[in-house]
């Protein structure tokens, strides 16, 4: 039997490895559909303490596998399809198997929300991204006009951010208001490099075949009139989606799927911590999930200490 399961090997779920394998728990570490998580998506990491050049995302995470490694974490490709947390152990069906645990970390983390077209999937990491804050300082977007997709509080503070680097942010959103808070709306729509484009919905990202973002074709709900709006980057906005369906019903979580800690990086069921983008709807930075998997290691090492007194 295991002493620690954690499920997910980004940010969050690594910390949580080497914490609990320094701390000689040897966690079976789970990697998931996508091992290394979000960050592996994205170019440079300009904002992870410690690295003053900046990082390449998937060197970043394999850096942290290494060093849970070191320590005795065992990281495993595999994905959980079923939880049994109702007893004793724990009981977890990896890839077919059963493996039982005295408890579980889930860093699971979020999806971002995607537009769901083809240019937009074949132009990944060409000018189309999901994260500002990672990619906005990019050379590729200075000094260029760029589009954000969204009306929520992310897309105002993307476009935000975007005014430090690009000529120009086109602020796309679907309808005629923005769901933004008036503390995000306002600044958004008052600064001078911020132009919303209200109505339109983007039905193509140009151009497939350069091989590059140089626009988007976009389509005015109301009228059905298409155009086309120049930029080197498109930031997609349009929300996460918390990748924690496999245990709804079993722990507690908040309408957007979100899991919802209880003091601290514990979860409704005893044994069962949490840490990361599957329980943060605020944050979502690599550190705040660090800082996160960091917690529940620990929580989790005093929950196993105390069903030894
Ligand atoms: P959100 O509030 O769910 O907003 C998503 C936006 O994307 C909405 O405007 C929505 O349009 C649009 N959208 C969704 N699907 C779309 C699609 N397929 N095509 C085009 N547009 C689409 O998500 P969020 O902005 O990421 O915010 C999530 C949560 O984090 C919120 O609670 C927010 O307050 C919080 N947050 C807070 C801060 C802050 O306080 N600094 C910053 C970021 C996020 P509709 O409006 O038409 O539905």
């Amino acid at each position: 039997m295991e002493k620690v399961v954690i499920v997910g090997t980004g940010c969050a779920g690594l910390t949580a490895a080497l914490y609990t394998a320094r701390a000689n728990l040897k966690p079976l570490v789970l990697t998931g559909k996508q091992p290394g998580g979000l960050l592996t998506t994205t170019s440079i990491v300009e904002n992870f303490p410690g690295f003053p050049e900046g990082i390449d995302g998937y060197e970043l995470m394999t850096r942290m596998q290494k060093q849970a490694e070191r320590f005795g974490a065992r990281v495993q490709f595999g994905t959980l399809e079923a939880v049994d947390l109702s007893k004793r152990p724990l009981s977890l069906t990896v890839d077919g198997e059963t493996v039982e645990t005295e408890t579980l970390i889930i860093a699971t983390g979020a999806s971002h929300r995607h537009l769901g077209l083809e240019s937009e999937q074949l132009l990944e990491n060409k000018g189309v991204t999901y994260c500002a804050t990672c990619d906005g300082a990019l050379p590729m977007f200075r000094n260029q006009p760029l589009v954000v997709v969204g009306g929520g509080d992310s897309a105002c503070e993307e476009a935000l951010y975007l005014t430090r680097f690009g000529s120009v942010v086109h602020l796309i959103h679907r309808r005629d208001t923005l769901r933004a808070s008036r503390i995000m709306a306002e600044p958004a729509l008052s600064h001078p490099k911020i132009k919303p484009i209200w109505d339109s919905v983007v039905t193509e990202i140009l151009d497939v075949k350069q091989d590059k973002v140089t626009g988007v074709r976009i389509r005015n709900v109301k009228t059905n009139a298409e155009t086309v709006v120049d930029c080197a980057g498109v930031f997609v906005a349009i929300g996460h989606i918390p990748n924690t369906a496999i245990f709804k019903g079993v722990i507690d979580m908040d309408d957007a799927g979100y899991i919802i800690p209880k003091k601290g990086a514990a979860t409704n069921v005893p044994g069962v911590f949490v840490a990361g983008d599957c329980a943060d709807r605020v944050y979502r930075q690599a550190v705040t999930a660090a800082g996160m998997g960091c917690a529940a290691a620990i929580e989790a090492e005093r929950y196993l200490e105390s069903l030894n007194q």
